[in-house]
């Protein structure tokens, strides 16, 4: 049997072994086969590494072997060897997984520098510097990362050579106070370890190998893995290359480049190059780098070759790459190309560019952005410059994206009082209610102490398109006393700060926004997604602006409006706290009949903005205890207000305490206690339905029935609904299409989803009733506990962002092929938050939704999932079941 081939040769591989040599070590090879100048080395592939660890931390047989022929071949090529005294071979070792792992593990450079081959190098060079440096150097990355001595240690040593020569930068040591420090480094790592540093250039290699594989499972990098989702077994790769100096004079250097800008996508190359620079001087920010157009005046040739393959990369890899270069006495060679990150802004740009100019076709233009960056170009940002340099004062959960600064309120009739003065505020609370909905609605941003991803901030602000920072768990705020503590700072009422609710992240002080740059760019993009779309997408809105903003971003209707959000409004509460009191239902009449006209102007504005798109209406909702005040203070108050005893309206207050609201009296249960209530907001909808028919405005109202879990709730409260609106559709003697269907929420609805089909006309998931009545965990107290448990893997997500396909995704299905099994053309969406999550739109869009409802500023990101999701099942691309 053949052996397996640990080591590839650089040209062996190509772009598409990533997995198996790394995404460096699969583009060094690809660069190598389309004739690019790339140093010659190989690369051992990431399933050696996993078998390392397999043989606990052995090597398999046959490897070293194999890593010798390679080095043969590399040392024939190169006509250089290993330990030699005239022409010795050097080389890098570096790391390299299939995911990039920034960091996780440095680079050694130089390998192969010894006592001797120092000596041949300057004899080569010339430049008795120059190679003291680099024996310097590579001793001190050996040490470091191989040998595991501290970084400092070599830092001080340099440091007080730098001292004693009294001179400030490292450029300043001459040839014998370099060769000097060598020698000190040298008893550095004797004194660390025990062992001198070794001085076999295969032995050097052996190790180095060594501590590339172990540093797959070091602390740092199963973290990142955590962190960003990569699997544990994938294993590195490491490739071996031979040196290239870019420090060996002002002919030399080093340099990164992106071939287009990542910033703004403009198709110009983009970035830095030092001259007689190692890689490392770039980045440690000893000098500063010049641009890379300077390399035209500096070193024109270099420059030419250098844009003549960034050309060639991009039409080869058909998108923007993000390379290194250094060149060695004005020879050119490439270390590396990666696909380039970059914004939202430049990733909408490079696509339609590279479409336009015949690189890529449409399909894989549309694959290009990823949704949720989208994000980025829908709100306000901060100034990136100015954030890098700003002190983070606490860190919350980045509930609502954009940016946010303003001076700090802690009630809702502040915040609105001082934004009528024109001051710019952030309401801060420990956590928001309903009744703080207007001082949200006039703050720049909201930050809270408590809550998830779907408490009532986060959604809201989500709604509203407004930087939200919620659940900041490090603040403490004390509203009675207009002031918050975070550490040991104390912030007042009017002390500005500033939010970044894409980040989580608070800052003290003002800081700089930018306004998101709308290109014409992203109106085309967004063109495109819609030819691959399958599903649809609604948006939720409340209010006529909502629904406006929504329609500009394209929804193509209201999947959700949430009419309680309507009651609070401060011309409002004072009827629906009648509407509560009340001591008969004639009294709850009258105070319900002084809201009718309220609800239908609201939603004669809505229907107006939809012009006949799909509008779904939503029965009142929350326990009736959420309109009411809690404080005595306020019970005075507003008992004054509504003309009754205090002693009267505080027994109302206690006999609506519940102990937990959220399975209590709610949704459909409230009309089926009240039917009043339902009767109001169904004339309310259909009566403004008809007055826009009348006037032949197109309507399509669609009235949902919330909370549903038992058949006979939808029975009964559909045949009232059915009643009232056929009453006044006949009255005014107009035609008038309207439909009556229910949330899918509550887990028995799933389970009987047949049995309600035979009543509702359409389904609409709340999935986050849905999560929390599967889960049972609390949406608003599940920000205590749900962050040690995505910590500690014992979730892979938050489930009230991302569905959770096992278990609520699974009672979802159920829903839908039940529904459907009694009522075949049932129309099925999707209205909980989940709704605008790319993951969860790719959820839908496989399991037959017609459409996903979300809120207004992310139907373009629900739009690119949806898109996404129908290219990807086109070409066939399995999906992982994540
Ligand atoms: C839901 O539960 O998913 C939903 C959309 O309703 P709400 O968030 O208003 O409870
Ligand atoms: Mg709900």
């Amino acid at each position: 049997m053949a052996e397996k081939q640990y080591v590839y040769f650089f040209g062996e591989g190509s772009k598409d072994m990533r997995n198996l040599l790394g995404g460096k070590g699969a583009n060094l090879s690809e660069m190598t086969n389309i004739g690019l100048p790339v140093p010659p080395g190989f690369t051992i592939s990431t399933e050696t590494c996993n078998l390392f660890y397999e043989l606990g931390k052995k090597w398999p047989d046959g490897l070293w072997e194999q890593v010798e022929s390679n080095l043969a071949k590399l040392e024939e090529k190169m006509e250089m060897k290993f330990n030699d005294k005239q022409n010795p071979l050097l080389v890098s070792v570096r790391s390299g997984a299939a995911v990039s792992m920034p960091g996780m593990m440095d680079t050694v450079l130089n390998l192969g520098l010894n006592d001797e081959t120092v000596q041949a190098l300057i004899k080569k060079t010339g430049n008795e510097r120059f190679a003291w440096d680099a024996y310097r150097r590579f001793i001190q990355m050996f040490g470091n990362v191989v040998m595991g001595v501290e970084h400092e240690e070599f830092e001080h040593a340099l440091q007080s050579m730098k001292n004693e020569k009294g001179v400030k930068y490292d450029t300043d040591l001459t040839a014998s106070d370099l060769k000097e420090l060598v020698s000190n480094f040298k008893a550095i790592v004797k004194k660390a370890t025990g062992s001198d540093f070794p001085q076999d250039a295969r032995e050097q290699l052996r190790m180095s190998i060594n501590a590339v594989f172990d540093s797959w499972n070091n602390k740092r990098a199963i973290s990142y893995r955590n962190l960003h989702d990569i699997p544990h077994n994938l294993g590195t790769a490491v490739n071996v290359q031979v040196m290239v100096f870019g420090n060996m004079g002002n002919h030399s250097g080093t340099g990164v480049a992106f071939t287009r800008n990542p910033s703004t996508g403009e198709n110009k190359q983009y970035g830095e190059y030092l001259i007689n620079a190692q890689g490392e001087d770039v980045v440690a920010g000893i000098r500063t780098p010049q641009t890379i157009d300077r390399l035209n005046d500096e070193m024109p040739e270099i420059y030419n070759q250098l844009m003549d393959i960034f050309k060639k990369l991009e039409v080869h890899y058909k998108d923007m790459q993000d390379l290194e270069f250094t060149f060695q006495e004005g020879k050119l060679f490439m270390l590396q190309t990666r696909t380039g990150k970059r914004t939202a802004a430049s990733a909408v740009k490079i696509a339609v560019d590279m479409f336009e100019e015949g690189l890529i076709d449409k399909k894989t233009a549309v694959l290009r952005v990823e949704p949720a960056q989208l994000d980025q170009l829908l709100h306000k940002q901060l100034d990136p410059k100015a954030k890098s340099k700003a002190d983070v004062i606490a860190k919350g959960l980045p509930a609502s994206p954009g940016a946010a600064v303003g001076q700090v309120v802690f009630h809702a009739a502040d915040a609105v009082r001082e934004a009528e003065k024109g001051k710019s505020v952030i309401l801060v609370r420990t956590e928001t209610s309903p009744e703080d909905i207007e001082g949200m609605a006039v703050a720049q941003g909201i930050l809270t102490a408590r809550g998830g991803m779907t408490s009532h901030a986060a959604v809201v602000a989500r709604g509203m398109g407004k930087c939200c920072v919620a659940g900041c768990e490090e603040i403490k705020v004390f509203e009675k006393k207009d002031y918050f503590t975070v550490g040991n700072k104390n912030i007042k009422k009017d002390d500005w700060v500033t939010l970044d609710g894409g980040t989580g992240e608070v800052f003290l002080g003002q800081m700089p926004v930018v306004d998101p740059e709308m290109s014409g760019n992203f109106g085309i993009y967004m063109e495109w997604v819609d030819q691959f779309r399958k599903i649809g997408v609604r948006t939720n809105a409340d209010t006529p602006k909502d629904s406006e903003v929504a329609r500009k971003f394209g929804a193509e209707g209201i999947g959700l409006c949430r009419t309680e959000h309507m009651f609070f409004e401060s011309s409002r509460i004072k009827a629906v706290r009648k509407m509560i009191v009340a001591r008969d239902e004639k009294a709850r009449r009258d105070a319900l009949m002084t809201l009718l006209p309220y609800q239908k102007q609201d939603f004669i504005e809505i229907f107006e903005v939809m012009e006949g798109l799909p509008v779904t209406i939503r029965l009142l909702d929350p326990p009736l205890h959420e309109f009411l005040p809690t404080s005595d203070a306020d019970i005075v108050e507003i008992a004054k207000e509504l003309d009754v005893e205090f002693d009267e309206l505080k027994a109302t207050v206690i006999s609506l305490h519940e102990i937990n609201p959220m399975m209590g009296h709610r949704g459909c249960r409230l009309p089926i206690t009240y039917p009043e209530i339902l009767e109001m907001q169904t004339r309310a909808i259909i009566e403004a339905a008809v007055e826009l028919t009348k006037k032949g405005v197109a309507v399509k109202p669609e009235i949902m029935i919330p909370v549903v879990g038992i058949l006979n709730e939808v029975k009964v409260l559909k045949e009232q609904i059915i009643k009232i609106a056929d009453e006044i559709i006949r009255k005014n003697n107009v035609t008038l299409d309207y439909k009556v269907g229910t949330m899918i929420e509550v887990p028995r609805a799933c389970l009987v989803a047949d049995q309600i089909a035979g009543e509702a006309e359409f389904f609409s998931f709340g999935t986050n009733d849905l999560t929390q009545l599967t889960f049972g965990f609390s949406r608003d107290d599940s920000g205590k506990f749900l962050p040690g448990y995505i910590e500690k893997g014992i979730l892979e997500k938050d489930p009230f962002a991302t569905i959770d396909k096992a278990g609520v995704g699974e009672l979802m299905k159920m829903g839908v092929s039940k529904g459907r099994s009694t009522r075949k053309d049932l129309k099925v969406g999707i209205c909980g938050e989940h709704g605008g999550d790319p993951d969860s739109v790719e959820f839908c869009h496989r399991n037959g939704f017609d459409y996903v409802s979300c809120s207004p500023y992310r139907v373009p990101i629900a739009r690119l999932a949806a898109a996404q999701a129908a290219i990807k099942d086109e070409v066939g691309e399995i999906f992982r079941d994540k």
